[in-house]
């Protein structure tokens, strides 16, 4: 008797990033179709809003940047939860957009910058304990905080190249980004 294969349990995951990478995903519209034959969305933003990431998670695609502990807490049950962890966008490959305020050189300057320089009225810092996560001193890519199993770059990835990567994925295939020049940056 022929085994029929396990279908795949796929999870996006959004961390700090705009969410256009997640739009892109959604780009990928009829082969959504496609996808949900092949695989079950276990966990997402744009699926459900499931408030716990789930165990045995076999892709995970994660969007943004790490930039404060919410970020961190969330990635570190990713990892320990899944077999294959896609960097998704250039937000989490290398901090872009969100990385920027690295430049300010901490997480106090920043917080004085934006509520403090320039308020127009009710200048204040954030306070609440246990409600807003603290921000980390600096805005961390995904590899620098745990093993990073398949890079997608883009800003976003066009829904090509995202479903290039998980065609390969759903396989248990290495994607090939070489293939029509998707190796590209930005
Ligand atoms: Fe947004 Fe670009 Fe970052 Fe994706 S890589 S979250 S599109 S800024």
């Amino acid at each position: 008797m022929v085994e029929t294969p396990r279908r795949k349990r796929l999870a996006t995951v959004w961390l700090a990033g705009c969410s256009g990478c997640h739009m892109s995903f959604l780009d990928l519209d009829e082969w959504l179709i496609d996808l949900a034959d092949q695989a079950d969305i276990v966990y997402s933003p744009v699926a459900s809003d499931q408030k716990h990431y789930p165990k045995d998670v076999d892709i995970a695609l994660v969007e943004g940047g790490v930039a404060n502990t919410d970020n961190l807490e969330l990635l570190q049950i990713v990892r320990q939860n899944t077999a294959v962890l896609v960097s998704f966008g250039d937000c989490a490959i290398h901090a872009n957009i969100p990385g920027m305020r690295n430049m300010l050189q901490g997480a106090d300057p920043v917080l004085r910058r934006a509520y403090l320089d320039l308020a127009d009225a009710s200048a204040q810092l954030p306070n609440a304990p246990g409600l807003i996560p603290a921000l980390l001193e600096q805005v961390l890519p995904v590899h620098e905080v745990v093993p990073v199993d398949v890079y997608l770059p883009g800003c976003p990835p066009s829904a090509q190249r995202i479903r290039t990567v998980l065609e390969a994925l759903l396989q248990d295939q290495c994607p090939d980004l070489r293939r029509g020049g998707e190796i590209r940056f930005g």
